[in-house]
């Protein structure tokens, strides 16, 4: 059977991006596989979050898993820092890991630039990240485009732990989806959507009122010519809303673009957000009662406890392996 395992920062609200390339998968996933999902706050660390913010956002991030359809009775939902032996383990793994390794990673490089310093867990994070994968033996694991590399860097370090001291270790495959793998910024097609990008008007929050939904998608950025038309490399823009069009309304992406054939740009743009309004209005609702009923502690009690007995094991296996003594 398939194990996956995957993480959510409580970085920010969770975007469209994060929804139509992540969690929607994660909801089909659940039923077909052995699924661990947790909230990553240690990796949120790497950012220094205030305080505050991140207790709120762990909490509004896990309510945010429920109402995307996330049953805690078919996966495990969980807190990493809920299970310490992703620390322990992220600890070793940095002492299997070269400096160069890291210093390659094209989101360290992203994340640090026009910084004057950033903390050691800016870059040490993707050992934190394969620990979190290895700890649960997992096979395969939902990425996005922008985490494809931290999963290589995670298999190396897998093949290598397995090659000097013994088999211990699942290789995990990435599982990547073509469509909503990547859906890029309201403001720069170039540029992923990120639910910590400042810039607001960068993404759709799946929290977004209906009204400020529109209002995103009417200041988007376009193309030059008035073509409502789907190719990357000409229209990268149009493209993108085009898509998040199609993945919210179920629609194919030739259905939308013959939809607003001869239409101009003001009504393929109210088109979209009334797609994505139509989308996350379930989602919403079903937020407001999972808040009300305070349905995250339980959740996140049996997912804790779940965790806890697959990782455990995985670690003392690795202790051994290590030469660490064992609690007597
Ligand atoms: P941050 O800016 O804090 O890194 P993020 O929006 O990139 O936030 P992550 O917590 O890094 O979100 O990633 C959560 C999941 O969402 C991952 O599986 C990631 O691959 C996926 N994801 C993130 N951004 C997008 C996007 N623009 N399109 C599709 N999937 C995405
Ligand atoms: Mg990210």
């Amino acid at each position: 059977m398939m194990r996956i395992l995957s993480g959510i920062q409580p970085s920010g609200t969770l975007t469209l991006g994060n929804y139509l390339g992540a969690l929607q998968r994660f909801v089909e996933l659940q039923h077909q596989a052995e699924c661990f999902f947790c909230v990553v706050d240690l990796h949120a660390w790497t950012v220094q979050p205030d305080p505050q913010q991140l207790h709120e956002r762990t909490l509004q991030l896990a309510a945010m898993y429920l109402a995307c359809g996330i049953d805690p009775d078919q996966a495990a939902l969980f807190v990493q820092s809920h299970v310490s032996a992703h620390a322990e383990l992220g600890w070793l793994v940095q002492c299997l890991t070269y400096l160069g390794e890291l210093e390659r990673m094209t989101q360290f490089k992203e994340k640090r630039q026009g910084k004057e310093s950033v903390v050691a867990g800016l870059m040490t994070y993707p050992a934190l990240m394969a620990a979190d994968i290895l700890l649960y033996q997992t096979t395969h694991v939902p990425v996005g485009e922008d985490q494809k590399q931290h999963l290589e860097l995670t298999r190396d370090i897998a093949e290598r732990f397995n090659n000097r001291y013994g088999q211990t270790f699942v290789i995990p495959d990435p599982l990547i989806s073509d469509v909503g793998a990547r859906i890029m910024s309201l403001d720069d097609p170039t540029k992923k959507m990120s639910k910590s990008n400042p810039n607001s008007n960068s993404y759709i929050s799946l929290l977004d009122s209906p009204d400020t939904i529109l209002n995103k998608c009417k200041r988007a950025v376009t193309d030059s010519d008035k073509e409502i038309r789907y190719d990357w490399d000409a229209k990268p823009a149009i493209s993108n809303l085009i898509e998040i069009h199609a993945l919210c309304s179920g629609l194919t992406i030739e259905a939308v673009e013959a939809l607003y054939q001869g239409k101009g740009y003001g009504d393929f743009k109210k088109g979209v957000a009334e797609s994505v309004i139509n989308r996350l209005r379930p989602i919403q609702e079903r937020y407001e009662r999972i808040q009300k009923e305070n349905l995250v502690q339980e959740a996140f009690r049996k997912g804790a406890e779940k965790a806890r007995f697959v990782a455990n094991a995985t670690l003392t296996t690795v202790r051994e392996r290590m030469g660490l003594v064992l609690p007597f």
